[in-house]
């Protein structure tokens, strides 16, 4: 593809004209809105843990996780974040290190997470700690994990050790990022740990990530300093690839109705309503949550051959990964949210893209930046965008291949990290509070 082909796919996507982020340094907003990064544990630490995924790896199911050095640099990492102006590093506890068998917890693995969190503060980053990212300890797994409600306990009582050895340490908590993507990859469709691929199954768990959810909600907002804990999910814009047909209409809408309604609904109202199940009301649900984290990639289109992924231009850039980009996705999604649960304020917690060309990633992240400021002038309380990732990782199954989603890159032979443009230029985006199509490489 030439480049100026390129360009031209992308012109539909950027801004036209220089736009003022109102969530830049020098807009009205400037000191609410949160500049981020995410990561999440297994991903960047990686390394020979007790947890489900390296189990899986060592059966040939998955790739293997060196990581990329987290564990032992993150204080590094920190220094090279805060430099690029970001001022918010969302990271996660690897259940399986603090408690590698059930109920013997490893004091010196929480004391380094607490070492963790002090450094990200004296970097200039405000730590947000979230508690579950799809890996859980072996023990954990083979006692059937969240899918047996006998082992709830013992997540509970993880979330409530955690929470009180690092509330003094982070202000801002997540139970877990995704379940629903946890219970679909897991569940559903049989591509994560348990590799399961049954419906029913996927339904039951639905209700039980709610409920634990609403439980450790209540057990993290017990601590002493008060948290705030948010939520995380991910938007998936289901659509029919083709809105003529009508089994792909269906098969798009009960999907929208069971992932994002449902979900959307159980927050609001306490009411979870799932196929195949009975409604049930879990009182303590209603409201559990001082905070909504939306994380939004590309839309899902169902078609006759299955879910893909949707744009709306007939010609969309695509990522390394072959998804189309579609960054209405994200306007439409925020706005859905903020209807669904007024008052809620929302953060975008995750947006990024895989790709080795850094004129992509930059042109991807300022769509994203665009389609957000859309979102917030039309009303919805937007209050950061953290971007997927900081440094290069695993991105489960596809391993480390075949492209980053980092702002920063990393030498796999000496750990060594490289910021790439894309971490240059978004620095000088959080700098000025400008969007200039002129400066977008
Ligand atoms: C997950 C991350 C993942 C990212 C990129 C999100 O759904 O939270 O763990 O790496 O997507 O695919």
């Amino acid at each position: 593809m030439r480049r100026d082909d390129e360009r031209e796919r992308w012109k539909p996507l950027l801004p036209a004209a220089p736009i003022a982020l109102a969530s830049g340094a020098r807009g009205a907003a400037a000191a609410e809105f949160a500049w981020g990064v995410a990561s999440s544990a297994f991903q960047a630490e990686g390394g020979d843990v007790p947890n489900d995924w390296v189990a899986a790896a060592r059966a040939g199911r998955v790739p293997a996780n060196p990581g990329n050095g987290f564990w032992e640099r993150a204080e590094r990492d920190f220094a090279l974040v805060a430099g690029l102006g970001l001022r918010h590093y969302r990271l996660s506890v690897e259940w399986s290190r603090v408690e590698p068998a059930r109920g013997r917890f490893d004091e010196r693995a929480i004391d380094r997470y607490r070492a963790i969190c002090d450094a990200a503060c004296a970097a200039g980053l405000v730590p947000w700690l979230n508690l579950f990212h799809f890996t859980h300890p072996l023990w954990f797994a083979e006692r059937g994990g969240f899918l047996e409600p006998r082992n709830h306990p013992d997540f509970l009582r993880y979330v409530e050790r955690l929470g009180r050895a690092l509330a003094p340490h982070v202000r801002h908590f997540h139970v877990s990022n995704e379940s629903m993507v946890y219970v679909v990859a897991g569940y559903l469709i049989g591509e994560n740990p348990p590799f399961l691929r049954e419906p029913s199954a996927a339904f039951a768990m639905t209700r039980h990530v709610l409920a634990l959810h609403a439980d450790a909600y209540r057990i993290l907002k017990a601590l002493e300093p008060q948290p705030t804990v948010a939520t995380i999910e991910v938007y998936l814009d289901p659509r029919p690839a083709d809105p003529e047909q009508p089994g792909q209409r269906a098969a798009a809408e009960r999907f929208d109705a069971w992932y994002h309604g449902a979900l959307l609904e159980a927050l609001a109202t306490g009411w979870v309503r799932v196929p195949q199940r009975d409604p049930e009301e879990i009182p303590h649900l209603r409201g559990a949550l001082d905070l909504y984290g939306f994380n939004f990639y590309c839309s899902t289109s169902f078609g006759a051959n299955g879910p893909g992924t949707a744009s709306e231009l007939p010609d969309p850039p695509r990522d390394a990964l072959g998804r189309a980009v579609n960054p209405a996705g994200l306007e439409t999604g925020l706005l859905r949210v903020a209807r669904a649960l007024p008052g809620v304020p929302l953060l975008v917690t995750e947006n990024g893209c895989p790709t080795a060309d850094e004129s992509f990633r930059c042109r991807y992240v300022a769509a994203h930046l665009a389609a957000l400021e859309r979102a917030r002038r039309q009303g919805a309380d937007v209050r950061g965008y953290f971007h997927w990732t900081a440094v290069d990782n695993y991105e489960w199954r596809h391993g480390f291949a075949p492209a980053g989603f980092g702002l920063i890159g990393f030498d796999p032979t000496t750990g060594e990290r490289a910021v790439k443009a894309s971490g240059r230029w978004l620095a000088e985006v959080i700098r000025d509070g400008v969007l200039d199509p002129a400066r977008i490489p």
